[in-house]
């Protein structure tokens, strides 16, 4: 049996329709490299023509290069009573120049007469036409029947003919939809298996999880014989969010033999889905299945002592085959393999028993507790492991700091003014700057005192700034913890602070933030020389 599964993630589609998320163009970038090294199938990154950031985002990833995945836009079938070529929306998916465009259309008679207004017969005439129109740009086409398994329940025959439609008009995929999330797996199951056993297309599915079954529905859907999953990489979407890919392919890989990334990417799926997170500026629940901090965690003494005589005896898997790691409550033994991968990249002699590896893990545990984390953040993540190696030595020292006022000035623009002084081998420099908020002046301000001793800082910015406020049971002296991402225009590298001030926080990120561009510049200079 063919066992093949492509995944198609649209956390940045229909996972930015959930309350509380916005992407910028940067963390769409972040996203997509992210699920790229991965391997999932497909990318739906949005509408160039719904907004000017999709837009921007679609021009900025042509120039990067994708190796395992392939970038879809997605819109809907053309307006009733006009021609493909003449709707806006159509025209403005082929801006996108994406290799694959997902065009959702309606197999809901319902739908089609009483929300959309047309008739039965000229929903199908839409949904030929706009598949027409993209395979004949070349274009692969998925095409997702929208409510397909209320179609099907409420009118069977116009619902499959809509399928048929789409298939005339050149569909190389028809994506099941369960729209409102209302179905049930034992239905999704039946009425995914009667579609492939009458088409020869390829079938996918599309489940969102207003039951709490979306997961559940696609791997029935899968069972029946789907061989793609559309959902979310961390489940967030509208309402109750969709499928959680991350969930579906630990089911669908681990547990029965599917294929849906290369198999030496399975103990990537923990370090992607925090990483999402992080981008996604969302907590990832520690209860998360396969990719949660507690997904593996024991507390009590009868569970951990059974999980050391025998992991199976309280875990359905080994955590490592997800890059996952178990976790002991009471006395704190963390697995140390992805850890030790990571110290190993600085230096290659440290073993999994060196008393450097437990220091650095200690350290870990110790930053961990005032609310560091370091899946964003893997350049502050290297400092730490230099610095406890004793392979690290400060480019700078921030003597003093200073910043003042943040009163609108008279045309209303927020500014504030940083004073730094700053000591590089035992030679003082100051500088002040004046920026939109502190933060951005203190930026200003360190560069400039730097630039000095260190030109190559001249081409350094930052990209992207994010606070979170750490919960906390003590109201009085809540902590946020600031991850800033910086480019050289080549590199990207994030680094994360943490404090009970603000300010302090996002120094903390900075000085890490240069300390590794710095340290970057010289390790090049040290390899040329050699
Ligand atoms: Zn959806």
């Amino acid at each position: 049996m063919e066992k093949n599964i492509k995944i198609y993630d649209s956390t940045l589609r229909d996972g930015a329709q959930a309350e509380g998320i916005s992407f910028s163009v940067e963390d769409k970038i972040k996203i997509v490299k992210a699920l790229d090294e991965l391997g999932v199938s497909y990318i739906e990154a949005g509408n160039p023509g719904s907004n000017p950031k999709d837009l921007e985002f679609f021009e900025r990833i042509k120039s990067i290069e994708l190796n395992n995945t392939k970038l879809t836009a997605f819109g809907s079938t053309r307006r009733r009573n006009i021609k493909v070529q003449d709707d806006a929306n159509v025209k403005s998916l082929l801006l996108a120049n994406s290799p694959v465009v997902a065009i959702f259309g309606k197999s809901w008679d319902f739908h089609v007469t009483d929300i959309i207004n047309t008739t039965l017969e000229e929903n199908l005439n839409m949904i030929k036409d706009t598949l027409a129109f993209f395979k004949e740009k070349g274009k692969e086409v998925v095409y997702d029947a929208e409510h397909f398994f209320d179609g099907y329940k409420a009118n069977p025959e116009y619902a499959m003919k809509t399928l048929k439609t789409a298939i005339d008009g050149g569909a190389d995929s028809l994506v099941l939809c369960d729209t409102n999330g209302g179905c049930m797996p034992n239905e999704i199951y039946e009425i995914t298996k009667l579609v492939v056993n009458k088409y020869k297309t390829e079938v996918g599915i599309h489940c969102h999880n207003d039951c709490g079954m979306a997961v559940a529905n696609s791997v029935m859907a899968v069972f029946a014989g789907a061989k793609q999953v559309q959902g979310t990489y961390i489940g967030f979407g509208e309402r109750c969010g969709n499928a959680n890919l991350s969930t579906v392919i630990g089911n669908l890989q681990v547990k029965n033999d599917y294929e849906c990334i290369n198999q030496e990417n399975l103990e990537l799926i923990t370090d992607i889905a925090r990483k999402v997170a992080e981008i996604a500026n969302v907590s990832l629940d520690d209860k998360e299945p396969y990719v949660g901090r507690a997904a593996f965690t024991h507390k009590g003494g009868m569970h951990i002592d059974g999980v050391n005589k025998a992991s199976k005896s309280f875990e359905h898997i080994n955590p490592e085959i997800v890059g996952n790691e178990r976790r002991f409550l009471m006395s704190e033994v963390a697995g140390r393999s992805t850890i030790l991968k990571k110290i190993q990249k600085v230096a290659p002699n440290v073993k999994k028993d060196s008393p450097e590896t437990i220091q650095i893990m200690d350290r870990l545990k110790e930053l961990e507790h005032e609310g560091y984390q370091f899946e964003g953040a893997e350049s502050t993540f290297e400092l730490i492991i230099r610095k406890n190696l004793g392979k690290y030595k400060p480019f700078f020292k921030l003597e003093n700091f200073k910043t003042i006022g943040e009163k609108p000035n008279e045309s209303g623009e927020l500014t504030a003014f940083a004073m730094v002084k700053v000591n590089v081998d035992d030679k003082i420099k100051m500088a002040a700057a004046e920026g939109d908020g502190p933060v951005n002046a203190l930026d200003k301000a360190l560069r400039q005192a730097l630039e000095v001793f260190y030109p190559e800082l001249k081409k350094v910015h930052l990209t992207d700034y994010k606070v979170r406020v750490l919960d906390t049971k003590e109201a009085t002296a809540a902590k946020v913890r600031v991850l800033i991402s910086s480019t050289d225009g080549k590199h990207e590298w994030s680094t994360v602070g943490v404090s009970t001030d603000i300010i302090n926080a996002s120094l903390i990120a900075l000085i890490d933030s240069i300390e590794v561009k710095l340290l970057r510049e010289l390790t090049k200079k040290i390899k040329a020389y050699i």
